[in-house]
């Protein structure tokens, strides 16, 4: 996989913006952040208790503008609890007044929805859930974030191709996913009048925590990097360039858009035979 590398510039310059979804430094919200600061953006982070906190505040410190002895904006955010919400975008509009991006990187299913048969597991509170965290949330930050975007702006969420087609295992999150794209163009044309663009970059699996909880992790990576079109996994890198690209000036009247970020993996309708062979481990 290529290493990654995050160009310095100033494509983001003069923009300030929320990052959610970051647990860790393998998340992919983590990649966006450090690409999108290394273009120059102020970023204010969610994280979920203090035992992210910890994990949270090292890294937003990391990206501080040089020269900058300000602390980070860290805002607990539980994205199913009305007032931490409340009080994320109340700090933001206290602290900087308005804001220029968004990124929701934010999914969960319990471990027991994303295994074996999609029919007999998918319980009603499995399903409210996941379709609460994963979809519903993007809505209500993006509802929350318009209210402070003075001059327009861009948002951008995460998805994947289960949304399009039946993967192993992604089963309730497959549906959330379709419902989290089909709120992206909703959001599109409801705030496309007042200059914002939202868009969904659709990415290939990425080894974080969120892609552990699914079942059949190993044979995934091992089946996207063989029947991908770039014959490789999905780098973290690349999801965060585009996520650049849509939430800079570069990606000016894109909107409604579900971008695949996935080595190709989307276009490929039968692998070829060398690449099945491949991804079930045959000489
Ligand atoms: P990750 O590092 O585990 O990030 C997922 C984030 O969602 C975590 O920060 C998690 O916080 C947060 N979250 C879950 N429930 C929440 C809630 N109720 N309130 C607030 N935050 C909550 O995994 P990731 O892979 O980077 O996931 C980011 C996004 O990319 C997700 O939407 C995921 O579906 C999507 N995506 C991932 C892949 C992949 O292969 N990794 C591929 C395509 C799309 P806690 O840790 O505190 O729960």
């Amino acid at each position: 996989m290529a290493e990654q590398i995050f160009p310095e510039g100033t494509l983001m310059k003069g923009k300030r913006g929320l990052v959610m979804g970051v647990a860790n430094k393998n998340s992919i919200a983590w990649a966006i952040a450090r690409q999108l600061a290394a273009q120059g953006a102020e970023i204010a982070f969610t994280y979920q208790g203090d035992n992210l906190l910890r994990r949270v505040k090292p890294l937003a410190q990391s990206i501080m503008p040089e020269g900058s002895d300000a602390e980070p904006i860290l805002c607990d955010c539980d994205v199913t609890n009305d007032a931490q919400m409340e009080a994320t975008f109340q700090t933001l509009k206290d602290e900087w007044g308005e804001i220029d991006f968004l990124v929701h990187a934010i999914a969960f299913a319990g471990k027991d929805q994303l295994a074996g048969s999609f029919v007999e597991n998918t319980t009603r509170d499995g399903f409210k859930s996941a379709m609460d965290i994963s979809a519903y949330s993007f809505v209500d930050a993006a509802r929350r974030a318009s209210h402070i975007m003075k001059d327009g702006g861009s948002m951008v969420t995460l998805t994947y191709l289960g949304s399009e087609r039946v993967i192993p295992n992604y089963n309730v999150m497959g549906v959330a996913k379709a419902a989290l794209e089909a709120c992206t163009r909703y959001l599109a044309a409801d705030l496309g009048p007042r200059g914002i663009r939202v868009n969904a970059i659709s990415a290939g699996p990425i080894k974080t925590l969120a892609a552990a909880g699914i079942g059949s992790g190993r044979h995934m990576f091992r089946f996207n990097k063989a029947a991908s079109a770039l014959r490789d996994n999905t780098d973290s890198a690349g999801v965060a360039g585009a996520a650049l690209y849509m939430l800079s000036d570069l990606g000016l009247s894109c909107t409604g858009e579900t971008h695949h970020v996935d080595g190709g993996f989307h276009a490929i309708g039968m692998p070829a035979e060398d690449a099945m062979d491949e991804a079930s481990g045959r000489e």
